[in-house]
C-alpha cells in the first residue's frame, strides 16, 4: 500500500452492462465521504466487449497508459463474456491484470451485520492470479488407435507463491489490527490472525507441495509474521468446511484454480453476487472490481445492486492506506442492508440502484 496522501486520482472503467450503472454509484459514494477524507479526481477510461464490437479494441493502449501515468488506483465494472469465441477478442480485465502485474485477487466474503439467512461468515480469500493451470499450456495428441488425450501443464513457482504468501500474512495482520482498533464492532473472528493454506499436496505433492512449503516459509521472513497462526486445508475439505462452518476461517490463500472455485463458492454464502467485492492487487497498483459480471439480463434497467462495486471502492481505499475511510463505507453499507427497507430486487426489495446508493450516501 502506498502511504496516504490528500488527493487520490482514481481511474473509472465501467466497461459493459451493469458496470455502467454500478461504477457511477461507487463514485458517488466516494464523493459522499465526510470531511477529512481525501479529495478525488476521477479519470474516465474505456474498455470492454461493447467497445471491442464498436472499435475492434477491447483494452485501448490509452487506458493502460493513463492508469500508469495518472492514477493511484482504479475501479473496473464488468465485461460481458461472449458465449462463443470471437476472433481477435480477449478479456480486457485479464489483459489489465497482466500489464499491471496485479498478481493477487483478493476477495472478502462477509455476511452483513444482522443478516438473517445464511451462515455467518467473515473471511478473506486471496487467490494467486498469474500461474497454476491458467498458463494455458494445453496440448492434445491422438494415439495410434485414434483415441484423443489432452494434457495441461500447471506451473507453481517459488516466486509467485512467496509473494502471494507475503500478501496473506500482511493482510491477516491488517485485519487483526482493524479488529483491535474497533473493539466495539461485533466480530465473528475471535482468534489470532490466521492464514489457511489451501492445497491438495496429498495428491499433487510436487506442485502443491511447493506452494505449501513456500507460503509456510514466508513466516520466517518477518518477526511480525510470527503472530500469525498458520493452518492448512485440502481444497476438497476446504469446500466442505466453508459451507458447514464458514466462521472458522479468517484469511485463506490458494493457487489460482482452487482460489477461483472457492471464491465463487464462498460468494454463494452471502446471498447475492451483487454484494461481493474484489480487488486485483499488485505491488504498485490496485484495481477494485465487483465479483459479478455484466448481468445482461438486468442491464440498463436501473435495478443492479451497487453494493459489490461500492465495497470494491472500499477495498481500493484500504489498499491505498485509507483504512478509516474504507471502514466508513463498509459500515454505511451494512447499516443500510440491516435496515432492509431500501434494497434492490436481488435482495428481495424494490429499490433502484440510485435509491440504494442514495441511502448509502446519506448514511455516510
Ligand atoms: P457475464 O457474462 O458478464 O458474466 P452473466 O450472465 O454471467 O454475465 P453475471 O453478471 O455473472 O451474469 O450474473 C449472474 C446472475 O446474477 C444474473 O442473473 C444477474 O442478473 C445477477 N446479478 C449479477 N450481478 C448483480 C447485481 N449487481 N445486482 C443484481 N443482480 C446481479
Ligand atoms: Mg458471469
Amino acid at each position: 500500500a502506498t502511504s496516504a496522501k490528500k488527493t487520490l486520482t482514481i481511474g473509472l472503467i465501467p466497461a459493459d452492462g451493469i458496470g455502467k450503472e454500478v461504477i457511477p454509484a461507487a463514485r458517488r459514494v466516494l464523493e459522499a465521504l465526510p470531511e477529512g477524507a481525501p479529495k478525488f479526481n476521477f479519470v474516465h477510461l474505456d474498455a470492454g466487449f461493447e467497445l471491442f464490437q464498436k472499435t475492434g479494441v477491447a483494452l485501448p493502449e490509452e487506458t493502460v497508459e493513463r492508469l500508469r501515468a495518472e492514477c493511484d488506483g482504479a475501479l473496473f465494472g464488468a465485461v460481458s463474456s461472449p458465449s462463443h469465441r470471437v476472433a481477435g477478442y480477449s478479456s480486457p480485465i485479464v489483459a489489465l491484470r497482466k500489464k499491471l502485474d496485479l498478481y493477487a485477487n483478493v476477495r472478502p466474503v462477509a455476511s452483513a451485520r444482522g443478516q438473517k439467512d445464511g451462515k455467518p461468515v467473515d473471511m478473506l480469500i486471496i487467490r494467486e492470479n498469474t500461474e497454476c493451470l491458467y498458463i494455458k499450456q494445453e496440448r492434445i495428441e491422438t494415439t495410434p488407435s485414434g483415441e484423443k488425450i489432452a494434457w495441461a501443464d500447471r506451473r507453481i513457482s517459488e516466486h509467485a507463491s512467496r509473494r502471494i504468501g507475503r500478501m496473506a500474512f500482511r493482510m491477516a495482520l491488517a485485519r487483526d489490527a482493524l479488529r483491535q482498533k474497533t473493539p466495539e464492532a461485533e466480530r465473528l473472528w475471535k482468534g489470532p490472525p490466521t492464514v489457511t493454506i489451501v492445497h491438495k499436496s496429498n495428491v499433487l505433492s510436487t506442485t502443491d507441495g511447493l506452494f505449501r512449503e513456500t507460503v509456510r516459509a514466508v513466516q520466517g521472513e518477518d518477526p511480525a509474521f510470527e503472530g500469525v497462526r498458520v493452518e492448512e486445508q485440502l481444497v476438497d475439505s476446504m469446500v466442505y468446511r466453508m459451507f458447514r462452518e464458514p466462521h472458522c476461517f479468517d484469511v485463506a490463500v490458494a493457487p489460482n484454480l482452487y482460489g477461483d472455485i472457492i471464491s465463487d463458492g464462498a460468494a454463494a454464502l452471502v446471498g447475492s453476487l451483487g454484494l461481493v467485492p474484489s480487488a486485483n492487487v499488485g505491488d504498485t497498483f490496485v484495481v477494485g472490481e465487483p465479483v459479478h459480471g455484466s448481468a445482461p439480463d438486468i442491464a440498463g434497467q436501473g435495478k443492479a445492486n451497487p453494493v459489490a462495486a461500492v465495497r470494491s471502492a472500499g477495498l481500493l481505499l484500504e489498499h491505498l492506506g485509507y483504512t478509516n475511510e474504507a471502514a466508513r463505507i463498509y459500515n454505511a453499507v451494512d447499516s443500510v442492508l440491516v435496515k432492509g427497507n431500501l434494497v434492490t430486487p436481488d435482495l428481495g426489495g424494490n429499490a433502484t440502484t440510485d435509491q440504494l446508493t442514495d441511502a448509502i450516501c446519506r448514511q455516510l
